[in-house]
């Protein structure tokens, strides 16, 4: 049997309080029938709270963008776990490829942020990805193979049934350009197999494998078709409440 599927939406650096409430608070009147999936969006740390208050009782959980792997101390403009937890997250979202490209972030300091993350109960949505070149070159399964093996190294089957990956190419991400629904359906089953050898078929077969990048109302019931692929992380076109509730209503109708 398919795992649940999750789609989530990245709010990245976009929406101001006042916006995100609206944002959510519209979200909310959209979506709130929607069971046959979960649903996650990823606000800015500043608007974390508000969209807690507004989302309370309904089905939408939330998610952060990042996370830092200390729990507390004297790391100025960091955020921990317990912060996360605190302010109603349940996901957080890690190695999402522009903090790969823009802030440093490797698969060393991806494995410390996933691991707060499961040790502290929030369910990491762990971002992979081969860049446009990469994928010329014939690349794309050593990369993500070498994200999966040094992001997640030290896990434990049980440690990974809490996990969420997100397979993301790099040059489908803002750019329009989605995979077709076979790339991507061939790199997802890469990585399951890659966790059945690891881990066993239970964990392999529980596991949800998001696809990520240009996903719209128009693409997401094909994708949402393959055997591999269970939900979606959703960037741009998470930022409209109709658009979002859009892609939910169809991935449901792709199931
Ligand atoms: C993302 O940021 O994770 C993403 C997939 O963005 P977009 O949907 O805009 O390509």
């Amino acid at each position: 049997m398919k795992p649940k599927p999750l789609i989530a939406g990245n709010w990245k650096m976009y929406k101001t309080g006042p916006q995100a409430s609206e944002l959510a608070s519209r979200l909310k009147s959209l979506v709130s029938d929607f069971t046959e999936v979960d649903i996650m969006i990823a606000p800015p740390f500043t608007a974390l709270g508000v969209v807690a208050e507004i989302l309370k009782g309904s089905p939408i959980d939330i998610g952060a963008q990042d996370i830092f792997w200390e729990t507390e101390g004297p790391y100025t403009g960091e955020i921990s776990a317990p912060m996360l937890k605190a302010a109603g997250c349940s996901y957080v979202i890690i190695g999402h490829s522009e903090r790969r490209q823009y802030f440093g972030e490797t698969n060393q300091s991806v494995n410390r942020k996933i691991k707060a993350a499961v040790g502290a109960g929030l369910v990491p949505v762990v971002c992979v990805g081969e860049s446009e070149s990469e994928r010329e070159s014939g690349q794309t399964f050593s990369v993500v193979q070498k994200q999966l093996e040094e992001g997640l190294k030290g896990f434990s089957a049980g440690d990974l049934r809490a996990v969420v990956i997100a397979y993301e190419p790099v040059w489908a991400i803002g750019t329009g350009r989605t995979a077709t629904r076979e790339q991507a359906q061939e790199v997802h089953s890469f990585m399951r197999n890659r966790i059945r050898a690891a881990c066993g078929n239970s964990v392999a077969n529980a596991l949800r494998i998001l696809y990520g990048g240009s996903v719209k109302p128009e693409n997401i019931a094909g994708l949402m078709a393959m055997e591999d692929i269970n939900g979606a992380l959703v960037g741009g076109a998470s930022l409209d409440a109709e658009s979002f509730a859009a892609i939910i209503r169809n991935a449901i109708e792709g199931l």
